[in-house]
């Protein structure tokens, strides 16, 4: 059995913060994931300026690589509106680079990782936590920290009914050689959109929605003319639907973080990442210490009430027609 005191499981963007920092601190911990690292994690890679601004205060020393992007095309109801522009630039990255930058600055710091899967938890009697992993050995730990994506193990565990709510699709297209963002807003899509973001070697057109279906974007790459090439599914989650534990913390996907206005997450995984180890290392609750990041999500939802519906994207297209207004709403959501 190995006895440690928080164990970290998944090395994604959360949990590899949340190691990291704890490590830094010099607090026992050990990392678990069953991927071969550098693994590929479908995703547009998209840091809005908020996201890169808490990665560069959480890893200053980091040299990742980006594709900047200043300007966002609007399409509403497959109607062109405009090209609007974003002062803070989003970076685009690679996530089976980026996700692998992160995971080594854990390691160069004498982070461990074992290469497994978090199979079943248990508490015990005086209040800690018995793991039992795929591979056959039992970790025991003071904290658990759920960091393993949409389809959590650790969230299974606080809720077995628990389900990701939004499935994205995604592909790869041949680079186009464009710097600049597409996005269509429409009634045709339940709390979604299209996008297409650039990518260093490609770029990736993807769609979202509430009863997303493969078909449905095999149709919407037709309305943009792009061709089919292998279309890509993964959840996202949005609601949290598990009860707090002091013990057992979810962060990232796992904990349901994704912001359901634009399924942005990476910035919430490292946020929540950050926040579950000052938690533990301060010695506070969870929910104490990541009741900002609450507020947020809880601000978005009600955002994405109001736009998600023919009303809304009406008012959208009326102030779409106003390039200021429009960069001025934009750049604002963005920080
Ligand atoms: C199609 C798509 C496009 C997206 N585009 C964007 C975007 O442009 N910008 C943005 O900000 N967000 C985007 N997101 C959201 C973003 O990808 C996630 O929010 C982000 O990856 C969450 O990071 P994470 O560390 O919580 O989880 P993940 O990155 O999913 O990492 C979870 C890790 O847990 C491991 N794991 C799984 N099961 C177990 C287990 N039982 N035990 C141990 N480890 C386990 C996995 O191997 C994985 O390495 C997108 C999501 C999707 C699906």
């Amino acid at each position: 059995m190995i006895e440690v005191d928080v164990l970290v499981a998944g090395a994604g963007p959360a949990g590899s913060t949340c190691a990291y920092l704890l490590q830094q601190a010099g607090h026992s911990c050990l990392l678990t994931d069953p991927a071969e690292f550098p693994r590929d994690k479908i995703c547009g890679g998209g840091l809005t300026p908020r996201g890169w601004a808490i990665l560069d205060r959480l890893y200053p020393q980091l040299d990742y690589d980006f594709v900047p992007v200043h300007h966002a095309h609007l399409y509403i109801n497959g109607k062109y509106r405009g090209k609007y522009h974003m002062e803070k630039e989003i970076r685009v990255v690679r996530r089976k680079v980026f996700d692998r930058l992160l995971l080594d600055e854990y390691l160069k710091i004498g982070g461990k990782l074992l290469k497994d899967r978090v199979w079943e938890v248990r508490e015990r009697e005086d209040g800690t936590i018995e793991v039992s992993l795929m591979s056959g050995e039992t970790v025991h730990c003071r904290y658990l920290v759920g960091a393993d994506g949409a389809n959590s193990r650790v969230r299974q565990y606080l809720n077995p009914a628990s389900k990701p709510r939004v499935l994205i699709f995604e592909q790869y297209n041949q680079r186009s050689g464009t710097d600049e963002i597409t996005f269509e807003l429409a009634n045709k899509y339940k709390n979604g959109y299209y996008y297409l973001f650039p990518n260093r070697d490609y770029d990736i057109s993807g769609y979202c929605e509430i009863g997303s279906s493969r078909e449905k974007f095999a149709g919407v790459l037709d309305s943009f003319g792009i061709e089919k090439t292998r279309p890509l599914g993964a959840f996202i989650t949005t609601d949290i639907d598990y009860p707090y534990h002091p013990h057992i913390l979810l962060v990232g996907d796992a904990g349901c973080w994704c912001d359901c206005l634009s399924y942005e997450g990476i910035y919430f995984a490292l946020a929540t990442g950050e926040n579950a180890a000052r938690a533990i290392l301060e010695n506070r609750p969870f929910e104490e210490v990541n009741a900002p990041i609450l507020k947020k999500k809880l601000h978005r939802n009600k955002a994405a009430k109001l736009l998600y519906n023919p009303i809304g994207l009406a008012m959208v297209k009326l102030i779409s027609r106003h390039p200021d207004r429009t960069e001025r709403i934009l750049n604002r959501y963005l920080q």
